[in-house]
């Protein structure tokens, strides 16, 4: 991407999703740091993919000398395991990382609570079943390893393309964080912000996760970055563009479901069908906690509220 800095693209199991980056940059001493390492499985995702690429880059996995993980989820810290063992390096995540590290130590419990929440949201039994699969978390995660230094803002990252600075972004994960170079502008971005608006918010984690996530936008368009560095696609020279863009996309489905519901009162399956662009039952399951974390949104702000009367949770515009 520039002289020093790799983008290696990862495959994903996911025909919505089909590929992961993780960022190699020059350490400035012959090595490379890291910045998020893809899956570790199934098929075709794996360690070989990704010494793969890093070789396609000049390096060998014992040439990095730091990996750092912008979130927790499966296809950005699957491989940390395989990396740090094979490099000897460190691991440095931000500490809010259980959503992940601590649901894989007791996945059945995991499968119930999510199949709760799908029936309880109304979805169709197809999608119950996505929603309730841990494939990411089994296979996905080589094996759990904690953080040798957490991420959090003021900590910074020194490579031979500049020093790095941590800034702490909750919302699509609570333990996301973005990286900023400001000599160049660079924004590594995770999921924070993607060249597509393609919205998730790991829900149950933290009391609110679009009102972080919208305050974590402001956050990093106050850093006034141009090249965007994201976790899936292509860099773009149009970081504000992006980030702009990703604010309107979530205010905007905000809106229609707030209007969907002062129309007449419905659950989280049917807004979900009425407000979200989804192309297949596992695009839907993912919009599941999108679409509640929305309705907790709109909940915690006194315009929504819930009746759980029944089997499934019917939401109508606050009295
Ligand atoms: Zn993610």
């Amino acid at each position: 991407v520039l002289p020093g800095l790799w983008r290696l693209r990862l495959p994903l199991i996911w025909k919505e999703i089909r590929s992961a980056n993780a960022w190699a940059i020059d350490d400035g001493q012959g090595g490379c740091v890291l910045v998020d390492c893809g899956m570790a499985g199934p098929a075709p995702c794996g360690w070989h993919l990704l010494r793969a690429a890093l070789a396609a880059a000049g390096f060998a996995p014992a040439d990095v000398s730091l990996l750092v993980v912008t979130h927790c989820h499966a296809d950005h810290y699957g491989l940390a395991g395989p990396v740090v063992e094979a490099a000897g390096c460190e691991l440095w995540m931000h500490p809010a990382h259980g959503h992940l590290t601590d649901e894989k130590r007791n996945l059945a419990d995991l499968v119930r609570r999510r199949r709760a929440r799908a029936l309880r949201a109304g979805a169709p039994p197809a999608v119950v079943e996505h929603c309730a699969d841990v494939t990411e978390e089994r296979e996905g995660v080589a094996w759990v390893i904690e953080p040798d230094r957490l991420l959090t803002d003021g900590v910074e990252v020194g490579t031979g393309l500049g020093v790095w600075q941590v800034v702490e972004t909750p919302g699509h994960a609570p333990s996301h964080v973005c990286l900023f170079e400001p000599r160049r502008r660079l924004l590594l971005s995770g999921d924070h912000v993607l060249p597509v608006w393609a919205p998730y918010f790991e829900l149950g984690y933290s009391l609110d996760p679009v009102s972080e996530y919208l305050r974590s936008l402001t956050r990093v368009e106050r850093l006034e970055p141009e090249l965007l560095l994201p976790g899936h696609g292509r860099s773009s020279r149009n970081a504000g563009g992006r980030i702009r863009a990703a604010r309107t996309g979530t205010l905007r489905d905000v809106e229609a479901i707030r209007d969907a519901l002062e129309r007449e009162p419905s659950d989280a399956w049917t807004l979900l069908l009425q407000v979200l662009d989804t192309s297949s039952d596992l695009d839907r399951s993912w919009a599941v906690p999108t679409v509640l974390a929305y309705l907790l949104y709109l909940e915690r702000r006194g315009e929504v509220e819930r009746d759980e009367e029944g089997e499934v949770t019917v939401w109508r515009v606050a009295s």
